[in-house]
C-alpha cells in the first residue's frame, strides 16, 4: 500500500516550484514533471463539502474536452485532504492582470484573442457544456498569446432548450436574467459574459459600472452601457448585439462567429 501511495503521490512525480495563482477554489501552482521535464501547473483544491461538487464537475468535463484553446488535464492525483489537478501550463498568465498591468488591448490583438475564445466556448457548447463562469480570471494565455480557457468548476452539462434556475459565477459577468432570479439559458448567459469580457478587454472597464449596487443593477436590467468613442463602429455593433437584455434576441455562439468584426480560427 505504502508503495503503492509513494508512487501516486504528488512529490513522487512533481516538484513543486512556485505560485501562479488562485481564485475562488483552488490555489495553482508551477511544477515540474520529474520524468519529462515538462512544466506543468497543478491546481490544489482541498476537498471539503464546498468544493467536493466543484472538484467532480471540473475532473469530469475536463477529461472530456480537447481542443486547442482549452486548458488541457494531465492527471489527477488525490492527496490526504486535497485533490490535485494536473494542467497543461499557460505561461502568459490569465486576461484580468494582462489588462491590469498594461491596459486595455488593441482591437487587432483583442480580435485574435476573441476569436480564440469564441471558438473554444462553440466547442463547449456544440457538446452541450456551458462554462457558467467566463471571466477575464478564467481565460489564460500561452507563450504566443494563444487562448486557453479554464476552470470549469461551474460548467454543467446541458441539453439545449433545458432552462437552469442556480446562480452561479461572478456577479459582474452575470446576465440580467440571472440577476432577476429567472430560469435562464445558459448558452444564452454564456454570451452575456463573453460581451463583458469583450468591453473588458477592449476599455479596461466595466459595460454596468455604478457608485452603488442598485445604480449597477438598474444598468444591467436595462442594458444601458455607454461604449467609448475611441471603440470602433464594428465593435461597439457587436457589443451592443451581444448585451442585449431578452435572451431570446441575443445571438448564439454561431451568430456571434459569424459577426465581421469576430475573427474566424478554424482549428
Ligand atoms: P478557481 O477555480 O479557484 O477560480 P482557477 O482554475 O480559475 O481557480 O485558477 C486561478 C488562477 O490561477 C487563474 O486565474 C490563473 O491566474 C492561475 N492559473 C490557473 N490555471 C493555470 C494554468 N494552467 N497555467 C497558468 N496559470 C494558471
Ligand atoms: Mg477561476
Amino acid at each position: 500500500m505504502a508503495r503503492n501511495s509513494k508512487k501516486k503521490s504528488l512529490e513522487s512525480q512533481y516538484r513543486v516550484l512556485f505560485y501562479l495563482g488562485e481564485g475562488t477554489f483552488g490555489t495553482v501552482k508551477l511544477a515540474l514533471h520529474l520524468k519529462t521535464e515538462a512544466l506543468v501547473a497543478v491546481k490544489m483544491v482541498e476537498i471539503s463539502k464546498k468544493t467536493l461538487k466543484v472538484i467532480l464537475v471540473e475532473r469530469e468535463i475536463l477529461a472530456t474536452l480537447n481542443h486547442p484553446n482549452i486548458i488541457r488535464l494531465f492527471q489527477v492525483i488525490v492527496t490526504p485532504g486535497c485533490v490535485n489537478f494536473i494542467l497543461e501550463y499557460a505561461s502568459g498568465g490569465n486576461l484580468f492582470d494582462l489588462i491590469q498591468e498594461h491596459g486595455p488591448l488593441q482591437e487587432e490583438e483583442a480580435k485574435h484573442i476573441f476569436g480564440q475564445l469564441v471558438a473554444s466556448v462553440k466547442y463547449c457548447h456544440n457538446l452541450n457544456i456551458v462554462h457558467r463562469d467566463i471571466k477575464p480570471q478564467n481565460v489564460l494565455l500561452d507563450e504566443e498569446r494563444n487562448v486557453k480557457l479554464t476552470d470549469f468548476g461551474l460548467a454543467i452539462k446541458c441539453s439545449p432548450g433545458r432552462l437552469l434556475s442556480r446562480n452561479c459565477g461572478t456577479k459582474r459577468f452575470w446576465a440580467p436574467e440571472i440577476l432577476l432570479g429567472e430560469p435562464y439559458d445558459s448558452r444564452k448567459t454564456d454570451v452575456w459574459s463573453l460581451g463583458v469580457l469583450l468591453f473588458f478587454i477592449t476599455t479596461g472597464d466595466y459595460p454596468f459600472a455604478g457608485s452603488t449596487l442598485i445604480e449597477f443593477e438598474q444598468k444591467l436590467t436595462t442594458g444601458s452601457c455607454r461604449i467609448p468613442p475611441y471603440i470602433s463602429v464594428k465593435l461597439e455593433n457587436l457589443i451592443h448585439q451581444i448585451l442585449t437584455v431578452p435572451p431570446e434576441k441575443r445571438p448564439s455562439i454561431e451568430d456571434i462567429e459569424k459577426h465581421p468584426w469576430v475573427m474566424k480560427c478554424d482549428i
